[in-house]
């Protein structure tokens, strides 16, 4: 029912809307903190894979302690006999450190990349819970594929994150910080001097922090605009072939991946150049200690031991601030796709059920449906009427039949009636309760549609036709089939019922797939039916099964349609004709033609006989 709209909008109307990934930009990798309501749930494992992460690095920090009394008590000792008992348990010593290190740093592995996996997974699924509760106003905007590009890519960043970078960070945070305690404590007096070299360093490195971020934040809008591309041409593949415009495409396409290598490239450049200066300041600020270590050795203030011992603390923090920085990098590009996602994740659609809703009161023959003086334009064109003052009122059982040129208004009357947009003025009752009053489930269950394309999932006929109402039984499906004439071709595809609709499945003739969406509405069995009727044309054969299969649906309830059929209009009790957003006329088809007015003029040119 929603027609795709080919028409680009109008730039001052994206410009007021501002897409969300326009928005101002947060400041820094605190937009991770977006993250905390979905490891919440986790915190025991959170506190497991600490736990082996702290023990992990509590082993290396001892190496080199076991290392300096290796060097000073097993080499350095006095007698031979001595050296050699010593040096076996030393090594004895040393494996047991080096075992319990693997041992550990496997259980945070294992820990960790669960976290990562389990986090990611919940996150898309309440990204997409939350998407596809979305008014059809945010599809207009937001186009699908980028949408899909939020989920897949954006995630995966995060999943970096959470699942690896984020453990090595803090990994790396408790061994850099024990290494240091451990070389404060053995050599303070130099230390201080490499701690001060140190701060010089972190200024700067939060600059370039910043533009990471913002840099890989571009990046992954980039790479949403070819996706968005790539799923919109991949929906169109007959029209782009038949249309020879392959190649135009490709190229198009082309241009999107060169734009988001290009803001890749910057942002690696970036971060290279981060990365280089944090190391190489680390780097000289211990070599510096080291140096000031080696005059000591020689005027004879420490031992050899000592000096081995401080020489790999040194090699573990200048690795440590080395993987931090790269983590740090991590995390700033995680911290864009957050961001992103948290945007997709706090929309709110301007169409929700209010806080009470009223019962909407028992039927009986079809729901009653009224419109009054409703006003209401598309936001997307806040300067043009889509309905202009409409007051309409249909009881029980009624069939009324909409007709008008194209772009009068009728597709919108459903778009109201389903609440898919709210009036901008008026109101719409259905069964006498203002639609805004009541749940948009409740509303939504009393109203079956027949859209113009019938949409056919990938799924088996019996589930085609199930979807609105799971719990059906297959005796039911198999009724509501028969019904709408489907029963027999679908008894004759290969694998009857069970056969695999859709995109990888059977396909359907035109007049096949119009019968199973309308067995699916009869299957729901709604006390208001709204049916776009199909303008394409079916062969005669067809034409019958589909007229009769509408009849069925339209039997003991209340039906609004789209009519382009002659044979619709004339079985409607009321034709209400619109034309820029108002009715203009009302009557049988009988009165109306007899009037002479825009209907007459309407049926002599669009409704066929043999319709
Ligand atoms: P009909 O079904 O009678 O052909 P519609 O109800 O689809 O007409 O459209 C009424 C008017 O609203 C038309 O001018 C159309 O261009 C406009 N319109 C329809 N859908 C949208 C939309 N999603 N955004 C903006 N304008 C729309």
């Amino acid at each position: 029912m929603t027609k795709p709209r080919l028409e680009p909008l109008p730039p001052a109307y994206t410009a007021a809307m501002s897409k969300p990934s326009d928005r101002p930009q947060a400041k820094s990798p605190r937009s991770l903190s977006g993250l905390l309501p979905f490891l919440q749930p986790y915190r025991g494992r959170i506190l497991l894979a600490v736990a082996f992460m702290v023990l992990a690095a509590a082993a290396t920090l001892v190496l080199p302690v076991a290392l300096k009394s290796l060097v000073d008590e097993g080499i350095v000792a006095a007698s031979p006999g001595e050296r050699a008992m010593a040096l076996r348990g030393h090594f004895g010593a040393l494996f047991g450190v080096g075992a319990a290190l693997g041992l550990f740093s496997a259980m945070r592995f294992y820990m960790v990349t669960w976290l990562g996996e389990r986090v990611t997974a919940d996150l898309r699924n309440a990204v997409y819970a939350h998407v596809v509760q979305q008014s059809p106003e945010f599809f207009e905007t937001n186009a699908s594929g980028e949408v899909l590009s939020r989920l897949t890519t954006d995630t995966t960043l995060v999943q970096t994150v959470v699942g690896s970078s984020l453990s090595m960070g803090l990994r790396n945070t408790v061994m850099g910080i024990g290494a240091l305690g451990m070389l404060i404590f053995t050599n303070p007096y130099v230390m201080v001097q490499v701690l001060g070299i140190l701060v010089l360093v972190v200024a700067p490195a939060i600059y370039f922090g910043r533009r990471v971020r913002k840099l890989s934040r571009a990046s992954q809008d980039r790479v949403a605009d070819s996706s968005a591309i790539a799923s919109e041409v991949l929906n169109a593949i007959p029209v782009v072939q038949s249309y020879t415009q392959e190649q135009r495409e490709a190229a198009r396409f082309d241009a999107a991946t060169e734009a988001a290598f290009d803001t890749a490239r910057k942002r690696t450049r970036v971060r290279a150049v981060l990365v280089a200066f944090i190391i190489t300041a680390t780097f000289g600020a211990l070599l510096w200690g080291l140096y000031q270590g080696t005059q000591a050795v020689l005027s004879g203030n420490i031992t050899a031991g000592h000096l081995g011992q401080t020489v790999l603390y040194v090699i573990v923090l200048v690795s440590s601030v080395a993987v931090l920085s790269e983590v740090y990098g991590d995390m700033l590009r995680a911290a864009g796709a957050t961001e992103r996602l948290m945007e997709l994740l706090h929309a709110q659609s301007p169409v929700t059920s209010p806080a009470q809703p009223l019962p909407l009161p028992a039927t009986q023959g079809g729901s009653a449906v009224q419109l009054q003086d409703v006003r209401f334009h598309y936001p997307s064109r806040p300067q043009q009427a889509a309905l202009d003052g409409i007051s309409l009122s249909v009881k029980p059982g009624e069939t009324v039949a909409l007709v008008g040129p194209s772009g009068a208004g009728k597709t919108t009357v459903f778009q109201m009636l389903l609440r898919f947009y709210d009036v901008a003025q008026g109101q719409v009752l259905l069964d006498g309760k203002d639609v805004r009053s009541v749940s948009l489930g409740e509303l939504r269950h009393r109203i079956g549609i027949v859209p113009q394309d019938s949409v056919i999932f990938s799924a088996s006929a019996m589930d085609n036709i199930r979807y609105g109402r799971p719990e059906a039984s297959d005796d039911q499906v198999i009724a509501a089939a028969q019904a709408a004439f489907a029963h027999d071709f679908i008894l004759a595809l290969p694998g009857g019922y069970e056969s695999f609709l859709g995109e990888r499945g059977v396909r359907l003739s035109g007049g096949q797939r119009q019968r199973i969406s309308i067995a699916r509405a009869i299957l729901k069995n709604p006390p208001l039916l709204l049916l776009d009727e199909a303008t394409s044309a079916l062969d005669a054969e067809s034409e019958r099964t589909v007229q009769a299969a509408l009849e069925a649906a339209m039997k003991d309830r209340t039906t609004l349609v789209i009519a382009h059929r002659l044979a619709t209009v004339q079985r409607a009790t009321r034709i209400v004709v619109l034309e820029h957003g108002r009715i203009v006329e009302q009557g049988t088809h009988a009165e109306l033609v007899a009037r002479g007015g825009l209907y007459a003029r309407l049926a002599a040119m669009q409704f066929s006989e043999a319709g």
